[in-house]
């Protein structure tokens, strides 16, 4: 059935309209991947989805899971099971990722736990991702890298376990070890926690061993093409022209 439904969304900043009518609709448990060139929209329509408070809807309707999200705050989603990419750390002096860990999981009821049965489960993830435990020492203050934030990430997916996580994976490229990291967490969502996923990428090598339900494909703050996963393959052997061109001609 359906989770999420996006229906003539639009939004933008205070003086910037950005999206301009999307429509997306998830069902549960389904995997979709959005693409479309740079500046298109994506990242906003990931924060919008979010509750991001950057950006302000002007129109259309948010639901998810039955409720209409539309004006709820980012904490109301989080907690209704929507899931963004990497929400930056509070910078924390001398407090490890592992505390930082215990404390968001101790804010759910439905994930608050003895602190042994929170070692053990950081303990199997860590294991499942192939992620030295040392990395969960590290202090939140310290500048971390982009294959270390997909590292945290992952970790925050694996312990949240939301009904709907949306990765927006950076363009910028990631090295072996963290794509490593993101392959695995992505399956790991998949099988155990039974989760819908959205993924914004352009690397075609996490999407490999992704079974894809559906593709979305934006231009300009539109919605111009929707497709199946061979849609993935046919942009990564003639990219976006075709799509921009008919966004063009729409006007
Ligand atoms: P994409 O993720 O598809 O590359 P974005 O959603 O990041 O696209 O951006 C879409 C457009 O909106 C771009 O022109 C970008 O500069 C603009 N934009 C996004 N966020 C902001 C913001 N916070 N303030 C001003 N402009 C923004
Ligand atoms: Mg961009
Ligand atoms: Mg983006």
């Amino acid at each position: 059935s359906e989770l999420l439904n996006v229906s003539q969304v639009f939004a933008g900043t205070e003086d910037k309209p950005i999206l301009h009518g999307v429509d997306l609709s998830v069902g549960e448990g389904e995997c979709h991947v959005l693409m479309g060139p740079n500046g298109a929209g994506k990242s906003t329509l990931g924060h919008v989805i979010m509750g991001d408070p950057t950006y302000r809807v002007t129109g259309g309707s948010i639901s998810f899971n039955g409720a209409d999200l539309t004006d709820a705050s980012a904490d109301k989603r989080s907690l209704a099971g929507i899931f963004l990419s990497y929400q930056a750390p509070v910078e924390v002096p001398g407090v490890p990722l592992y505390s930082f860990l215990r404390t968001i999981c101790q804010m759910r009821p439905e994930l608050k736990t003895t602190a042994r049965k929170f070692r053990q489960r950081v303990g199997e993830i860590a294991d499942q991702l192939d992620l030295d435990q040392s990395f969960l020492m590290r202090e939140l203050n310290v500048g971390f890298s982009g294959g270390e934030k997909k590292k945290i990430e992952m970790l925050q997916l694996l312990l949240l376990r939301p009904k709907l996580a949306i990765l927006d994976e950076t363009d910028s490229g990631l090295d072996v070890d963290a794509l490593g990291v993101v392959s695995r967490g992505i399956e790991a969502y998949r099988k155990e926690c039974d989760g819908a996923l959205i993924v914004i990428t352009h690397n075609t090598r996490i999407l490999e061993r992704l079974e894809v339900d559906r593709t979305h494909v934006m231009v300009k703050g539109h919605m111009v093409a929707e497709g199946p996963a061979s849609l993935i393959s046919d942009i990564d052997a003639n990219g976006f022209e075709r799509f921009e061109r008919e966004a063009a001609e729409k006007g």
